[in-house]
């Protein structure tokens, strides 16, 4: 069994972060990562409140991130999944589809999936009209006509971006009020991007591929059918807390990681960071100050300086 001072589950902003910090505060460090580095930071079309950089694509932002990890020799597992973690003891194990782990601390930061709408037609047209990600997805629609579904951040600017490739952009939103940043609503309107109050989206139809959708307005109470060739859903997202839940780590009511001021969870020596983790606010700004706190109380947990409050 690999042993490691501290292991970060996830190499999304707040992962990558709290590796860098743990590498340099001379921790033996390892980044446990399913996927690619990145997280969904990487999906975001662009990012205009990062500060330093006044427009950035995520993509371009998270492989600097990574380069600065490179620079400083954080090592980075990938395309390891976690299946299992025993957290209570002074020893943590992590377990991975892969191998088995021991740390000092553990830092989760899993960052969150995509919630699905869990309508009609959804997972049957998944990848043939149906997506989740308009940055992978989006040159796929040029000239055509979509609906992005959702009232959030990531709604408002995919349906932006979009609007960029696409002939016709038209957002579906439950309600009649955006929850998105009032600069992406302004752009929103700019664009001349169709908004569809008070609409919830019903049934995806097609044949080999989306062709139309089924579209209810719940003040109205009138359904109708509306063509499209693509829709991308950006209804929120679940975290990925499952390992640690099981864990004993204690979650909120929709499963996302409770912490305190300076990171740490009910478990001692178990921190979270990023968008897994409670906060209200899920912004790449906020994961990395959360991986910075949390790479430092697991330095202050290890290492005990005299100056660590415990
Ligand atoms: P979000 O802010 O949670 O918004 C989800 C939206 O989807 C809400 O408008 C919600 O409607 C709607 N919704 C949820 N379930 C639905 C369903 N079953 N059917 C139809 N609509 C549904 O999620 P997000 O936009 O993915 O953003 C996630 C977090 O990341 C947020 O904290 C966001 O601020 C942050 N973020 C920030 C940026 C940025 O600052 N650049 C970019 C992207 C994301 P209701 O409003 O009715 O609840």
């Amino acid at each position: 069994m690999e042993s490691w001072d501290l292991i970060i589950i996830g190499a999304g902003p707040a992962g990558l972060t709290a590796g860098l910090y743990g590498v340099r505060s001379g921790l033996k460090t390892l980044v446990i990562e399913e996927k690619i580095p990145g997280g969904a930071a990487a999906d975001a079309p662009l990012i205009e409140n990062y500060p330093g950089f006044p427009s950035v694509s995520g993509q371009e932002l998270v492989a600097k991130m990574v380069e600065h990890c490179e620079k400083f020799k954080v090592p980075i597992k990938q395309f390891e999944k976690v299946v299992g973690m025993k957290l209570t003891g002074e020893k943590k194990l992590i377990q991975t589809e892969q191998g088995e782990y021991e740390a000092s601390a553990v830092i989760i930061a899993s960052g969150c999936n995509r919630r699905e709408l869990n309508v009609p037609g959804e997972s049957e047209f998944r990848g043939k009209g149906v997506s989740y990600c308009a940055v992978c997805d989006g040159a796929f629609f040029k000239g055509k006509s979509v609906l992005v579904v959702g009232g959030g951040n990531s709604a408002a600017i995919s349906a932006i971006y979009l609007s960029n490739i696409a002939s016709e952009v038209k957002l579906a939103h439950r309600r009649e009020r955006l929850r998105a940043e009032e600069a992406y609503v302004r752009e929103l309107l700019e664009r001349k991007v169709e908004i569809l109050w008070n609409t919830e989206v019903k049934e995806i139809r097609g044949d080999t591929r989306v062709r139309s959708v089924l579209l209810f307005n719940n003040k109205t109470g009138e359904t109708k059918e509306v063509k499209i060739d693509g829709i991308f859903v950006q209804v929120g997202e679940v975290p990925n807390s499952q390992p640690a839940r099981e864990a004993g780590v204690a979650v909120d009511a929709g499963g996302f990681i409770i912490v305190d001021s300076r990171q740490r969870t009910n478990i001692p020596g178990v921190y979270a960071a990023g968008d897994v983790t409670a906060t209200p606010v899920k912004q790449v700004g906020v994961a990395v100050g959360q991986g910075i706190i949390a790479a430092m109380e697991a330095f202050g947990h290890i290492k005990k300086p005299y100056y660590y409050p415990g």
